[in-house]
């Protein structure tokens, strides 16, 4: 399935132009020849909620149209195979490795890296995966300072003595290992090569299907491309048409603050709704329930830092003059960076947090 790589590295099916194998049969053959070996693929999750790993089972019964047109040799959450099987194969064996979540441990970046040299196309499956998503929050603080919290200064830490675990453990009965924790979180492919990328938060089952289906397609996008929308949410909003043509901002509110008129774009009645900055594709499923997008899709073809793309957009609505009318709007969003870079500061230009994180006791940064 790659398409950048050697014509050797291609599945069978890869060269016929009719991918699905079944089709290829039953086109060519009345069904009479015995099936030709399936596509191989891989799915594996690193920093990640699990949610991605639902998102597949979520597409229902045409999870077994998948199951047909492809052999699935490693999904660790699902199937009991070891990552020996995985680097038994052959490199360039897979025809793609499907992988979700963002990389924060040594263990992540190896696993991303072995499935790399076995697959044809590495899929970055998700928003931690392409852009760090909610796990690369973490990276407003430092490594230490989360260790600290995690084992001595949480409400829930109740033996104080500050014991954190250790990488290697020798006990009479061997050498226990565990992966190294980190300093920062990065995207996929801030490690590896990464061939394409689907958005979401999860990915919808939509936008799963219609991934899947370009793939196993003869009709592949450039690398690099994300297999989504191209178009902004606000396009498939249905909520759109009820948009000013001179959409201002006075003042921002938070969701708590009001009960939404259901017919009316978020964003026209003050709250932040980053439609207008995020892809297209999960048929604005948050805004039917009246809440605002918060991104997840991450951002549109050409955008390098979305969260940068979000203020912009805000701030040139807001019809605000007076400072003091400034400061006020501004302190409605308490949470600047978890607000616009929720899904994406890995990704981010800055990375993570430029000023040493605070520590326990000291102070603030
Ligand atoms: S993209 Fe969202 S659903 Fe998928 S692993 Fe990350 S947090 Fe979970
Ligand atoms: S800003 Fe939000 S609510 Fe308004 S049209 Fe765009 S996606 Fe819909």
């Amino acid at each position: 399935m790659d398409f950048n790589r050697p014509t050797s590295a291609r599945p069978p099916w890869a060269t016929c132009g009719v991918p699905n194998p079944y089709i290829r049969r039953s086109r060519c053959s009345g069904g009479r020849l015995p099936p030709l070996a399936k596509p191989k693929v891989a799915l594996y999750w690193c920093a990640s909620c699990g949610g991605c790993e639902e998102a597949v089972v979520d597409l229902n019964e045409a999870v077994l149209d998948v199951v047909e047109a492809v052999d699935i040799v490693f999904w660790p959450v699902a199937m009991d195979f070891k990552v020996s099987d995985v680097a038994a194969l052959q490199d360039g064996e897979l025809a793609a490795a499907f992988i979700n979540g963002a990389i924060r441990t040594s263990e992540q970046a190896e696993m991303a890296e072995l499935l790399r040299r076995k697959a044809g196309a590495v899929v970055a499956f998700g928003a931690c995966a392409w852009l760090g998503g909610i796990p690369g929050l973490a990276n407003l603080y430092s490594r230490e300072s989360i260790l600290e919290f995690v084992y001595r200064e949480s409400p829930s830490t109740t033996d104080g003595d500050g014991v954190r675990p250790l990488e290697e453990f020798r006990a009479p009965e061997g050498t226990v290992r565990l992966p190294h924790f980190d300093e920062d979180v990065r995207t996929l492919d801030q490690v590896i090569d990464v061939d394409y990328y689907v958005p979401g938060c999860p990915p919808t089952p939509k936008t799963i299907a219609d991934a899947l289906s370009t793939l196993l397609g003869g009709d592949l996008p450039p690398k690099g491309s994300v297999l989504g929308s191209s178009r902004s949410l606000c396009y498939e909003c249905e909520l759109n048409e009820t948009k000013p043509e001179k959409l201002t901002l006075t003042e921002v509110k938070r969701v708590w603050e009001i009960i939404p008129e259901p017919d009316k774009c978020l964003l026209t009645q003050g709250i932040l709704c980053l439609g207008p900055v995020t892809r297209g594709g999960c048929e604005a499923l948050c805004v039917k329930a009246h809440m605002p997008c918060t991104g997840c899709f991450g951002p549109l073809g050409g955008v390098q830092d979305y969260g940068a793309k979000g203020i912009a957009a805000v701030a040139s609505l807001l019809d605000v003059i007076e400072e003091a009318d400034v400061k006020a709007a501004v302190e409605k969003i308490p949470d600047p960076a978890g607000t616009f870079y929720r899904y994406s500061l890995p990704a981010s230009l800055l990375h993570h947090r430029v000023e040493p994180a605070p520590t326990p006791g000291g102070p603030a940064a």
